[in-house]
């Protein structure tokens, strides 16, 4: 990964499948899937008889007590496909034949690592997907940043100012440009301005922002970072005078 050119983690975030929950209301008076059996086992039963004991999905014997609980509760409410690989697979989130897969991706890693040792041939770009189940096929596809991404997405972006703007005016400028709810802006020097303790910055509001950060040749210094509620990543501003 090259930050800002290549797909960073957060890119890849959207292929990942989400975590599956159930209501908690659903395990507790209406189970109709095994899963439910299971995850009211996880959730609630075991807690409730073994509050001392915190489950282990790598031990055997608390799995073996898992799938018996849940298979306990299938039974009482007439609900069929409750097995010991279904109980491990709900209370680990996982995929059946870890093994396996683990063994191809090392074996995958492996190879790229003698490539790029070696150089005796091109490095996979970037992405390879593997379907071994009726036959053997692997085919590599590079996987592009998101252009919207919240982490590599979110560069910094130049934002005009008269000199003659005051503290408050830039703040409610930005936080007008922006739609943000209670925003907090400092530097890396510190707190420029926080809405949620604008009391404390009383004194600074019709201060003028040029007198408050150092500026040089019409350009800030230091950059701008604003941290809003309604924003998963922070705003980042290099600050310029019109
Ligand atoms: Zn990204």
């Amino acid at each position: 990964m090259i930050p800002t050119q290549t797909a960073c983690f957060e890119c890849y975030m959207k292929i990942v499948p989400q975590q599956t929950t159930y209501p908690l209301c659903t395990l507790a008076s209406t189970p109709r899937l095994p899963e439910h059996c299971i995850e009211w086992a996880h959730v609630l039963e075991w807690p409730r008889l073994y509050p001392d004991t915190k489950f282990d999905a790598d031990s055997p014997e608390h799995v073996q007590t898992m799938y018996q609980l849940s298979l306990k509760r299938a039974e009482e409410y007439g609900i069929e496909g409750v097995t010991k690989s279904k109980t491990l697979g709900v209370v680990k989130n996982i995929i059946p034949a870890i093994a396996s897969t683990n063994a191809i991706i090392s074996a995958a890693c492996c190879n790229e690592a003698f490539k790029f040792v070696t150089c005796c041939n091109p490095l996979l770009d970037d992405s390879m997907y593997y379907n071994g189940e009726a036959g053997v096929l692997a085919s590599s596809d590079p996987y592009r940043k998101v252009d919207d991404c919240e982490v590599c997405g979110n560069l910094p972006r130049e934002f005009e100012i008269e000199e003659s703007l005051t503290l408050i005016q830039f703040v409610e400028l930005v936080k007008q440009e922006f739609s943000l709810e209670s925003p907090n802006f400092f530097t890396g020097e510190g707190d420029i301005y926080n809405f949620k303790k604008s009391d404390e910055f009383k004194e600074k509001e019709n201060l003028l922002v040029t007198k408050l950060l150092p500026f040089e040749m019409d350009y800030c210094k230091l950059q701008v970072v604003v941290v809003d509620p309604s924003r998963k990543s922070s705003l980042k501003l290099n600050l310029k005078l019109k």
